[in-house]
């Protein structure tokens, strides 16, 4: 699998924070975004992400290049409805070439591995024989597995990205797509972190809404939430006293 994020808009954690700052200014965001500092814009997109005035996060947007990933999982990837993409053809792309992708679990069995490929040479050397016979590739990729790999380009917005790293970064998330889920979210960390800085399953933020289902990883998301919800409150609990102070002062 190879997952590249091929174009973005520029500065997408100023841009989204001059958007937010629109609402609430006499400015005009082409006012705004000349003299937006760092400190500010990050202040107010950690502000809109929290509190879920998230309209403001869709101004960015980003593309990706996903590659060699199974049609099991493109087909999981475009239910996800506020996206664009756009898929390799099994119409006009001959197929003729055996590629797909191998689950780990049936690699890591040498008799599932056995009769898994035996099935897949067989299915390409039929594919083969059909194209020979003249059959179209519209009509002989209907012989073709979930497994057979594909590339597509996937267009989303921050909030989509948001909410589709909620649910395909979680463990109850099937094992390729959260892998690419998670390639995606590493990507974008490094180009708007600010944004993304909260981004994960959904118990990176609260707390798991599917409790009974055992977790490898919700004890830690548990902890890391606590521990930043003591920070949060040590730290609003210091600018109280030095509002207080200054107040004195004043
Ligand atoms: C672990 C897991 C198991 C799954 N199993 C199945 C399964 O067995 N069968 C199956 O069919 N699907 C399954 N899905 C797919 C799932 O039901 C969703 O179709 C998919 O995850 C896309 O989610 P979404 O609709 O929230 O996202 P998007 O389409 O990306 O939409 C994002 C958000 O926009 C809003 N939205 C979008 N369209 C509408 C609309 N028409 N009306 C109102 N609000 C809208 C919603 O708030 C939505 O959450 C599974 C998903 C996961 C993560």
């Amino acid at each position: 699998m190879k997952v590249k994020l091929i174009a973005y808009t520029p500065e997408p954690d100023k841009l989204a924070s001059v958007a937010a700052n629109t609402c609430y200014s006499s400015q005009s965001a082409s006012r705004i975004i000349e003299s937006i500092t760092p400190e500010k814009s990050e202040r107010i997109i950690k502000r809109v992400v929290a509190s879920g005035h998230h309209s403001v996060i869709e101004h960015a947007v980003f593309t990706f290049s996903i590659e060699e990933v199974s049609r099991a999982l493109t087909h999981q990837l475009v239910r996800h409805r506020i996206a664009s993409y756009s898929q390799q053809s099994q119409r006009y792309v001959s197929m003729k070439k055996a590629s797909y992708v191998t689950p780990k679990t049936v690699a890591d069995n040498p008799e599932a591995l056995e009769r898994y490929k035996k099935l897949m040479d067989e299915i390409w050397k039929t594919y083969g024989e059909l194209a020979d016979m003249g059959i179209p590739n519209e009509d002989a990729r209907y012989l073709l597995p979930n497994a057979c790999t594909t590339n597509i380009v996937v267009t989303m917005n921050a909030r989509e990205l948001l909410g589709f790293f909620k649910i395909r970064t979680c463990m109850r998330a099937q094992w390729e797509i959260r892998e690419m889920a998670n390639r995606m979210m590493t990507e974008v960390k490094k180009v708007a972190p600010v944004i993304f800085e909260k981004a994960g399953p959904t118990c990176r933020t609260e707390p798991c809404p599917e409790p009974d289902w055992p977790c490898p990883i919700r004890e830690k998301m548990d902890k890391l939430r606590e521990k930043e919800r003591k920070e949060e409150e040590e730290r609003r609990r210091t600018e109280r006293k030095k509002k207080d102070e200054m107040g004195i002062e004043g």
